[in-house]
């Protein structure tokens, strides 16, 4: 069974994406080689505890992050997944990625499942704003602490995009995860539900995971290479189609 086979029956698409996926756009990752967390650990930065104790330096990592995000620009596995997009063939993108490279690749329909470093959260009043750059100020005009608009270890996730991700997965007859350790709940069970619906899991990913069991294609390369060798055979595919 090949992927590009897969990919051109399917009726409905889905792709889930990680932190692997902006690698390439040299956005560090949490875990695997060259992660975030060889240098920091998670429960230090990620909580909201480690916030109540310590906001100034859980700040400052999410300043050094915004600006590696900010300034990073979007990497051939993000453009492959808009171009299906535009192509009609992939319906929908669920990310667990905070940065907003699938958006400026041309992705429309993105739920983001952990938030977004471009946006920033009063603690008190609850207001947002959209940030194109790492805050100067950290507290609001309210008086209270502003926090970066992502979701933190211990949090819910926003309900009502869990709600749509997991409604566009029981409609799926395919999926593409690409670039996730699947170790991070509930993103990490996401795939499950197509599984169990008898669709076809493939996952995209330099390493094994714990996805990789019930994966019933495994793809052990970049994303960046592999997705635009797919969409490239794709068209060709498409393209020898027509009369
Ligand atoms: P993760 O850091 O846990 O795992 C990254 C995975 O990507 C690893 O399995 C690694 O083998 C794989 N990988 C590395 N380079 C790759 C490449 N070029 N192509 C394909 N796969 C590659 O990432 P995760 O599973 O998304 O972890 C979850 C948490 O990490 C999320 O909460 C997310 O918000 C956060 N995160 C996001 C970003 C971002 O937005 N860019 C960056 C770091 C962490």
């Amino acid at each position: 069974m090949e992927v590009v086979d897969v990919v051109l029956k399917a009726k409905h698409l889905t792709a889930l994406t990680g932190a692997g996926v902006s690698a390439e756009s040299g956005v560090p990752t949490f875990r695997g080689k060259d992660g975030l967390w060889n240098k920091y650990r998670p429960e230090e930065l990620a909580t909201p505890e480690a916030f109540a104790r310590n906001p100034e330096i859980v700040w400052e990592w999410y300043k050094w992050r915004m600006k590696i995000v900010f300034n990073a620009k979007p990497n051939q596995a993000h453009y492959a997944f808009a171009e299906l997009e535009r192509m009609g063939i992939l319906k929908c993108l669920i990310t667990q990625n905070v940065d907003d490279l699938h958006e400026r690749a041309g992705s429309k329909r993105v739920l983001h499942l952990h938030g977004s470093l471009k946006v920033v959260r009063c603690t008190g009043c609850k207001k947002e704003f959209e940030v194109n750059e790492p805050p100067e100020k950290t507290l609001c005009e309210c008086g209270s602490l502003l926090r970066p608009g992502v979701v933190w270890f211990g949090e819910n996730l926003p309900e009502k995009i869990l709600r749509d991700a997991i409604f566009e997965l029981s409609l799926s007859d395919a999926i593409i995860v690409a670039g996730t350790s699947a170790v991070v709940q509930p993103a990490a069970s996401l795939p499950y539900i197509v599984k169990r619906n008898g669709g076809i899991v493939i996952e995209v990913n330099p390493d094994v995971t714990p996805l990789t069991e019930i994966a019933d294609i495994s793809v052990r390369e970049k994303a960046g290479k592999f997705m635009k060798e797919l969409v490239d055979e794709i068209k060709l595919r498409l393209s020898s189609k027509t009369p």
